[in-house]
């Protein structure tokens, strides 16, 4: 592996990785401390995986009572600093997207809009149900960036997989219009960035958040090059995602969807992964693989009514780590969409940091 043949310094200067302490979430179990000594360090058969977080994530605050809310990452974190978790990771620093970057897959018009909303002050985006503040573009553009510094570290082998905590989340932001929470479309960024910059040919992104991402779906829907999977229930927001949604042009049959009714449980997902994404996947041979991983899925979630277990994130992870593995070298990043149990986010986000180290 790549981090074998680097220095700690030159590895930590690579990823720009700061201690866990300056996220807030205690000192005592740094993330780090992988790097003490070879002796701490992760077997080899233990992928690394990279950590995208930052304290700006929690800028973005919707009004009370919102279910998307900053103590959703402070669960994640808190979660993530357990000794065993926090031996798997290396801290990824976050850097803003570009307006360049943004515009890979959002129209001149509307990232004028959202800035112009959110810089004015309203409370909620003109173009839809996402709540901002003053901060919020802040707390965007660093996500965006986030994936973005996440593709980088992948790509240069410095981490195999990697799992970006940020808020907001992104895949319903279509190219002209941010909505159900969503200001940028950080996976559809990411995927462009991954081509443009990296000479990527091919990207999977799959998305096991309980709604569907009609963003993503949008955004490449007449492009061949992302392939775009997605399991979400039916009927349920945005209202879009049926399996007559296949693509159009030189993007037919990139979108798969599975769509299942409320009450469907884990174990229907993971066979929608094995069955119908595995095949498809293993012939478009992506040369990475981004996941808009939601947990609203999650059984006891208060925004889905779907029963995926934690152990079953973990199976979902596997298989697309197994993907990866066939096609892409490995290189897997998560990005967490939604989830609003704040127990359910600790579990559920532990459950899969865990499987992409595996
Ligand atoms: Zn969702």
């Amino acid at each position: 592996m790549a981090f074998m043949s680097v220095s700690r310094r030159s590895f930590l200067k690579l990823l720009g990785a700061v201690p866990v302490a300056a996220w807030g979430v205690g000192g005592r179990h740094s993330l780090l401390h992988a790097f003490a000594g070879d002796s701490q360090m992760p077997s080899k058969k233990t992928a690394r995986v990279g950590l995208v977080h930052s304290p700006i994530y929690k800028k973005h605050v919707p009004h009370l009572s919102h279910p998307e809310r900053p103590q959703r990452l402070d669960a994640i974190m808190e979660a993530l600093a357990a000794p065993e978790l926090a031996a798997l990771l290396v801290a990824v620093q976050p850097r803003p997207a570009t307006e360049a970057e943004i515009r890979l897959c959002h129209s001149a018009d509307y990232v004028r809009q959202a800035k112009r909303d959110i810089q004015s002050g309203a409370e909620t985006l003109s173009t839809g149900d996402t709540d901002v503040c003053r901060d919020s573009l802040e707390a965007a553009l660093l996500a965006a960036g986030g994936v973005l510094a996440a593709v980088d570290a992948v790509v240069a082998g410095a981490v195999e997989t990697a799992f970006c905590a940020l808020r907001p989340p992104g895949h319903h932001a279509t190219p002209d219009r941010g909505m159900g929470f969503c200001i940028f479309n950080n996976v559809a960024i990411a995927a462009r960035y991954a081509q443009k910059k990296h000479g990527i040919a091919r990207v999977l992104i799959a998305d096991w958040d309980v709604h569907h991402g009609n963003g993503t779906q949008e955004t490449f829907y007449e492009d061949g090059s992302v392939f775009f999977f997605s399991t979400h229930q039916s009927p349920w927001y945005p209202g879009t995602g049926s399996a007559a949604e296949t693509g159009r042009g030189a993007g037919k049959g990139a979108t798969l969807n599975c769509p299942f009714p409320a009450g469907t449980d884990g174990e229907r997902i993971v066979a929608a992964f094995r069955e119908k994404l595995l095949p498809v996947a293993n012939a478009f041979k992506p040369e990475l693989v981004l996941i808009s991983a939601g947990f609203d899925s999650r059984h006891g979630d208060p925004l889905g009514m779907f029963h995926i277990r934690d152990e079953q994130f973990a199976e979902l992870t596997a298989i697309l780590r197994q993907i990866a593995g066939e096609h892409a070298n490995g290189k897997v990043i998560s990005v967490l969409e939604g989830g609003y149990s704040l127990e359910g986010l600790a579990a559920a986000s532990a459950a899969h940091v865990r499987a992409l180290a595996r």
